[in-house]
Order: C-alpha cells, then structure tokens, then sequence
C-alpha cells in the first residue's frame, strides 16, 4: 500500500467532496475510509480507533456534563429572572429571552443525560463495544500494519510478527 492521504473535507486522491464534512465532529470507528468515487483509501481524523488511540477524556469523565447542567441553571436564573422582572414590573416579556430559557432547559437536559450515561456505566458499555469493533479491524494484520504505518500506537499483539 502507498502512503495513505489524510482528508480535509474530500478526497485527497479524486477532490470528490465528503458530505456533510465537519472537522470537529468526532465519532469512533475506523479513519481508514474507502472513496466511494475513485476507490482509494484515505485517513480520516474524525474518526478515533479506540484499541490504538484510547478513549477521548470527555467520555471517561461526568465533569462535561456536570458543567453543561450547571451552565443550563445559570442561563434559567439568569434569563428567568429578568423575565419575571420585566412581566410583573413592565408588563412585557422578550422573546430573547424566552429563547434563552428555553436553551438554557436544552443544555441542562443534554448535561442531565451525559452525567446519568457516565454514572450509570452505560457511556463504558458502549466503550467496550467500540473497543470490541475496534479488535475486530485491527486482527486484520493489513489494516493493522496501514495505521502503525501512519502513526498510530497500534497495540504490540496486532502488530505483524510482532516487529517494531
Ligand atoms: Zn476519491
């Protein structure tokens, strides 16, 4: 295999342009990805090999989500109260700030659900399965050999005859 072109938003070999591309949207699976126009194999960052990268810190701790919540509370007291002033004293209310409230609630609730995911254990069951998939690709001794090739601290037992 040729060295392996990283993407920045399409296809460094054919310039077909990945849909829908976001470079700070992070997801795990395999950065190995296949052009669907011309067919050869490009690295995309976005995606994180768990067995030779690791889990991402924001997924091994509540701390996210706890800041989220806390965020959420801040935005309803704050926004909530100036609302509450301006109806019982002015008589009228800001749709600005009625958003507010609203997002300040969708922010709580998203940090609520991330805190309970990290708490319950149910964010380290779906880890295990990323890493199950992750074991998976990496058996492939040519996968294995692309991403060592690549930089990846891909683990000493996928290796090919164990070399360095
Ligand atoms: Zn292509």
């Amino acid at each position: 295999m040729g060295k392996i072109l990283e993407t920045s938003g399409s296809c460094p070999y054919c310039g077909r342009r990945i849909s829908g591309y976001d470079p700070r949207i992070r997801k795990y699976g395999s950065p190995l990805i296949k052009c669907t126009a011309c067919g050869q194999t490009y690295l995309d960052r976005r995606f994180t090999e768990i067995e030779a990268e690791g889990a991402r810190a924001e997924d091994l701790t509540a701390g996210t989500g706890v800041k989220a919540m806390l965020l959420g509370i801040a935005a309803i007291a704050v926004c909530g109260g100036f609302t509450l002033y301006t109806v019982k004293v002015r008589d009228y209310y800001s749709l600005k700030m009625v958003m507010c409230i609203i997002l300040g609630a969708v922010v709580f609730i998203a940090g609520l659900v991330d805190t309970i995911q990290v708490k319950s254990g149910a964010r380290s069951k779906k880890l295990d399965r990323y890493r199950e998939e992750s074991r998976q690709r990496l058996a492939d001794p040519d996968y294995a050999q692309a991403l060592a090739e690549l930089g990846y601290d891909v683990p000493y037992e996928f290796r090919k005859g164990g070399d360095q």
